[in-house]
């Protein structure tokens, strides 16, 4: 079986340049940009670097960002109050709420509170009413990159026995509608899944979407398979996905690889969902 590394680090650069080069055309035309809104709270160094990076592609791709950067003691309602005004101002298209939030926050609170014409990550639940309908404009960021991903690559998802181990509401749930809506057979496991193995080893297609590291293991794959690894875990300061990646690739056709697999595509992916509710909310097809 010859296998293909599925670049993903290379597919979110062609997305990027492909956004740049559109925001570029649209500017020349109206003079009007996209816009970003990123909220951090607190000092959590994991999230800064996320919204560090975020702003960093803004500027890259010709957005505009808006930052705000606000103390861990922030209350809710203060916060309330600016997804607010970020609501009311026309330049803002999007508005990226960096989670996890701090405890004294409610954050399905704040979630909610966006507008779901500007929220870029797909979690308000307009939106997941939108996606289960199959009729969504802004579908969250990672799920949406793994489509883009197998599109690239023009790996065929219609009639595909496709196998999604996990079942969060930002990974699992939402990657399971998009297959389906593209004519997969969608089967979801999760941690009461009985025989998960000998399921996941019925897919053509392999989603692994769990946050343990070699979780997937050779025998739960089927020759010729394609296998999408979501997880990100640290494992002796080293990233390393759900896949046993030395074992699981030989017998796939397709596999990500962590790093450089999905991980760079949900950026990119909120960049075009932004780009979409710009183009949306000016009627720019
Ligand atoms: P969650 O912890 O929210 O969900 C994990 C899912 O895996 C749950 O549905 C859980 O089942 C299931 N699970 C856990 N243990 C087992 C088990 N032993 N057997 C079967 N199922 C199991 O994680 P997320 O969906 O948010 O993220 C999953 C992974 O993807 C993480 O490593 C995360 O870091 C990574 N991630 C990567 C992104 C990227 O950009 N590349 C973006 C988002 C996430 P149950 O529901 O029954 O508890």
């Amino acid at each position: 079986m010859t296998t293909q590394i599925i670049d993903g680090k290379q597919t979110a650069k062609d997305l990027r340049a492909e956004i740049a080069k559109e925001v570029e055309s649209i500017k020349s035309k109206t003079g009007k940009v996209p816009g970003l809104a990123t909220v951090l709270v607190g000092e959590d160094p994991a999230s800064a670097v996320y919204v560090r990076n975020k702003n960093k592609v803004c500027k890259e791709l010709g957005f505009e960002s808006f930052q705000h950067t606000l103390p861990a003691e922030t209350t809710e309602s203060e916060l309330l109050d600016l997804v607010e005004s970020l609501n009311a101002n026309p330049g803002v298209n999007g508005i990226l709420v960096q989670l996890p939030l701090p405890d004294h926050i409610d954050s399905n609170k704040i979630l909610n509170a966006i507008l779901p014409e500007k929220d870029v990550d797909g979690f308000h639940p307009h939106n997941v009413g939108l996606l289960t309908g199959g009729t969504a404009l802004l579908a969250p960021c990672t799920p949406a990159g793994i489509i883009h991903m197998l599109d690239r690559y023009d790996i065929p998802i219609e009639g595909k026995h496709a196998v999604v181990i996990g079942r969060s509401n930002i990974v699992g749930k939402p990657i399971a509608m998009l297959l389906l809506h593209r004519n997969a057979t969608v089967t979801i496991c999760h941690s009461r899944t009985k025989d998960l193995p000998q399921m996941a080893a019925s897919a053509d297609i392999l989603i692994a979407a769990i946050g343990r590291a070699h979780f997937v293991t050779a025998d739960m794959v089927k020759d010729g398979a394609v296998v999408i690894d979501v997880g990100i875990n640290r494992v002796d300061g080293k990233l390393t996905g759900d896949v046993d990646f030395e074992t699981v690739s030989p017998k796939t056709s397709y596999i990500t690889p962590v790093p450089g697999g999905v991980g760079p595509m949900t950026i990119a992916m909120l960049m075009s969902n932004t780009l979409k509710a710009f183009k949306n909310v000016n009627s720019i097809s």
